[in-house]
């Protein structure tokens, strides 16, 4: 098997991928690592998870170093896009942490805070530049960055960027670059327009493709709930009365659902933080900081926001809505089990969700393995204690009118009336139904009951622990 000495990365390269625990390539780095060192262009069909990054960082590193030279002022050696802040910012902190040997200048430019400084980094010259497009474009229009002695670009989750509708600010960048450079080129999905673009760009590209669908996969203990639309919230927490749930990543399809569950999950007592579109970057940060600090158990996000969040150690991801596209639900999962770990993944699918659901196990070729829990009458009254739950301003609204229904639920109502005061996450809250102890569904578990519109087993009512699912 490849090692990374092989590769024939220079020593300081070496040193710091030994203090950063590396032992063995992965795949992309094996196969990419050594075209990449010979100046190749290099078309990678590959997602986050798979170690891209270190694939990119690692030779870009080694060229740059084995070439010294001082980057003009205003101007950057190398430049890397990435479609969102997060990313751009991790990508930046690989780069310092495999170069701290090297003495390189790294710096990261995005939208959503102020000039200054990025101005004051650029005008230093850089040997690394991470960029999401539309600031760099700023810049690039201000004349406070140019691109004319770029000698490698890498052009990151490309299928993403067509999602975000950066294709138009992505061939401005690439018009401002020398014809002579070395392209990097990666994408998680090929789709007909991103093929285009790579045909553009890349000169004789070596080609690289790692197919972490499966394997992510793969290494995720997956688990989906059917459940009524407006009995999510009650389901969410009694997954959270179980403390195997101690790094939770919940996604949710909108920046406003993401807030509502972030709020209600606060409510119930779970510390939680948002993070999507809306936020300032401030806020991205705090939240994603008291994440990975372990100040709040659940981070709820939108499939944007998550792109490329890399936190250690998430013990489970939890999908609140399924997503519009199947391959985000491979993204997903894919937040939990990194870099080599097992993960737990629990999909809550309404009846208007099905044909998403549909389409994911079609994408995913699997049957997730599935559990009942419509019709469920510790659900129900659990609902009804998450209406007296929800913030203020959220039961007036009405929770896409899903509350207001639940209010008419008669258990609901009585539930309702007789626990507020006492009630916790998870089945605690609903003392006389036979649910505590795992949760509101902690009645026996019963393989076999039946099949679920899946195929997987079925499960009804009440049987089910995210436990189970280890
Ligand atoms: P990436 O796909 O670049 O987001 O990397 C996914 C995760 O794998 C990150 O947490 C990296 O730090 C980690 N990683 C990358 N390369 C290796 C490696 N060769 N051995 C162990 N972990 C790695």
């Amino acid at each position: 098997m490849t090692q990374f000495t092989d590769l024939g990365l220079a020593t300081p390269l070496l040193r710091a991928l030994q203090a950063e625990g590396y032992t063995q390539p992965t795949p992309i780095q094996a196969q990419a690592i050594p075209y990449l060192m010979q100046g190749r262009d290099l078309l990678g069909i590959a997602q986050t998870g798979t170690g891209k990054t270190a694939a990119f960082a690692l030779p870009i590193l080694h060229r740059l170093a084995a070439n010294p030279k001082k980057a003009a002022r205003r101007t950057c050696r190398a430049l890397v896009l990435s479609p969102t802040r997060e990313l751009a910012s991790q990508i930046a902190d690989s780069f310092r942490s495999y170069g701290r040997h090297l003495n390189m200048k790294v710096a990261v430019i995005f939208g959503g805070v102020k000039y200054g400084a990025q101005i004051k980094a650029l005008e230093a010259g850089i040997d690394v530049l991470v960029a999401t497009p539309g600031r760099l474009i700023d810049h690039l229009q201000q004349n406070t960055c140019q691109l004319h002695e770029t000698e490698i670009f890498v052009l990151d989750e490309a299928d993403q960027m067509l999602d975000l509708g950066f294709l138009v600010p992505i061939r401005k960048i690439v018009g401002k670059l020398p014809a002579a450079r070395q392209n990097l080129f990666f994408s998680a999905t090929m789709p007909s327009e991103i093929g285009k673009l790579a045909g553009e760009l890349l000169k004789d590209p070596a080609k690289v493709s790692i197919t972490p669908a499966a394997t992510t996969v793969d290494k995720v203990e997956q688990t989906l709930l059917y459940v009524e639309a407006l009995r999510k919230r009650a389901l969410l927490a009694e997954l959270f009365a179980e403390k195997a749930l101690s790094r939770v990543i919940v996604f949710t399809r909108t920046k406003r659902g993401a807030d509502k569950v972030a709020r209600y999950l606060e409510a119930c007592g779970v510390g939680a933080a948002a993070i999507h579109g809306d936020k300032s970057q401030g806020q991205r940060e705090r939240a994603l900081a008291a994440f990975k600090a372990g100040a709040c158990r659940a981070l709820v996000a939108t499939d944007i926001a998550a792109r490329g969040i890399d936190v250690d150690g998430v013990t489970h991801v939890i999908n609140y809505e399924l997503p519009n596209v199947p391959e985000a639900y491979v993204h997903r999962i894919g937040r939990t089990a990194r870099a080599g770990a097992t993960g737990v993944a629990i999909s809550l699918c309404s009846d208007d969700e099905r044909a998403l659901l549909k389409d994911i196990q079609k994408a995913t070729r699997q049957t997730i393995p599935s559990f009942d829990r419509r019709n469920d009458k510790v659900l129900a009254q659990a609902t009804a204690v998450a209406e007296a739950l929800a913030p203020p301003a959220e039961k007036s609204r009405g929770h896409d009118d899903g509350e207001q229904r639940a209010n008419r639920d008669g258990a609901g109502r009585q539930a309702n009336r007789k626990r507020r005061p006492q009630h916790r996450p998870g089945g605690h809250s609903a003392p006389k139904s036979g649910g505590e102890g795992r949760g509101a569904g902690g009645g026996s578990r019963n393989p076999g009951r039946g099949r679920g519109e899946g195929g997987g087993k079925v499960i009804t009512s009440g049987s089910w622990s995210p436990l189970d699912a280890k």
